[in-house]
């Protein structure tokens, strides 16, 4: 669907990407993550035609994204998205996708569907967006990037700063779009959501793509597994924990020794837990392997 090819950008001597490439496809949510200053945001911009590549190229369908007729397939929902504020929701969607060349009438009846679908309460369709609340006002954003029917949607941050429940919603909505087969990239410092939602991570370092996968891919390329005993009496390296004694170990042969231990002491081994590595250990990880 959306294909991009050796993506560099130079900002005078600086390179802040470096040789990215990455496919969406439909069905698909693809992550993108890194560390403040990794080049997600420069990536993102060529990605929707914003912004030159110093070399490589973006296409949809073997089109170039800096073609005004392609970027009609994307959706793009910045980090930040000012909003009209006097305007109500669905006059500003209305009049958003007559810009995509969405008929008015046409533009209220999707704005009204994806706003029931979003969750947005019905009695706040017609408020000036100034007075909702933000959670409201990243649903309408939402619903904006939506309205032309794009299949390639990239999306910056689009839960950062909401509420728990809000961002739980909003995460289903996703899972949703994707069922449909829409294409998504997903920025994201939320690593939990991440890890939720994607089907595939791309991490950035540095302006470089130094790992994707999918999560279990990254784990079994950058994580270790680490073991975690828990028994009714100590054992060399536990310490006690509330009732019982644990210790996190990182070799089988570690978890062994505490087995006979116990035994031997005439206790008992409770719980043998294996502690896969989060996104966030194998970012980490990754950033420090480039730093040495
Ligand atoms: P964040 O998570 O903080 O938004 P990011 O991963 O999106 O970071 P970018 O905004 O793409 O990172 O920036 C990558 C690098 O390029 C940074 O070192 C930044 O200072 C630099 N940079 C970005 N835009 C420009 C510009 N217009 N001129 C010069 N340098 C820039």
């Amino acid at each position: 669907m959306l294909v991009a090819q050796d993506l560099e950008r130079l900002y005078g001597e600086f390179a802040a990407v470096k040789g990215v490439s990455l496919e969406l496809r439909p069905g698909r949510i693809v992550g993108l993550v890194g560390n403040n200053g990794a080049g997600k945001t420069t990536t993102i911009k060529m990605l929707i035609g914003l912004l030159d590549p110093t070399r490589g190229k973006v296409e949809i369908e073997g089109v170039s994204t800096r073609q005004p007729k392609t970027r009609r397939k994307l959706g793009y929902l910045p980090e930040e998205s000012p909003l009209y504020d006097d305007m109500n929701a669905l006059d500003y969607l209305a009049f958003f996708g007559t810009l995509y060349d969405v008929p008015r009438k046409e533009g209220v009846r999707r704005g009204e569907i994806l706003l029931t679908r979003l969750g947005l309460a019905k009695d706040a369709w017609r408020k000036a967006i100034g007075t909702l609340s933000k959670g409201m006002r990243r649903k309408i954003a939402i619903a904006r990037c939506l309205l032309h029917e794009p299949p390639v949607l990239v999306l910056d941050e689009p839960t950062s700063g909401l509420d728990p429940g809000t961002a739980h919603e909003l995460d289903a909505f996703l899972r949703e779009l994707r069922s449909e087969g829409k294409a998504i990239l997903l920025s994201a410092h939320n690593l939990g959501q991440v890890e939720e939602l994607c089907d595939e991570i791309l991490v950035m370092h540095r302006g470089k793509l130094v790992a994707r996968g999918t999560l279990q891919d990254l784990r079994s390329t950058f994580g270790t597994v680490q073991y975690r005993v828990k028994a009714t009496l100590p054992f060399p390296g536990s310490q006690p924990d509330a009732a019982i004694h644990a210790a996190t170990v990182a070799r089988l042969a570690d978890v062994e020794a505490a087995l006979s231990h116990v035994k031997r002491e005439g206790g008992i081994v409770l719980e043998v837990e294996s502690l896969f590595p989060s996104l966030e250990d194998i970012m980490r990880r990754v950033s420090s392997e480039e730093h040495g």
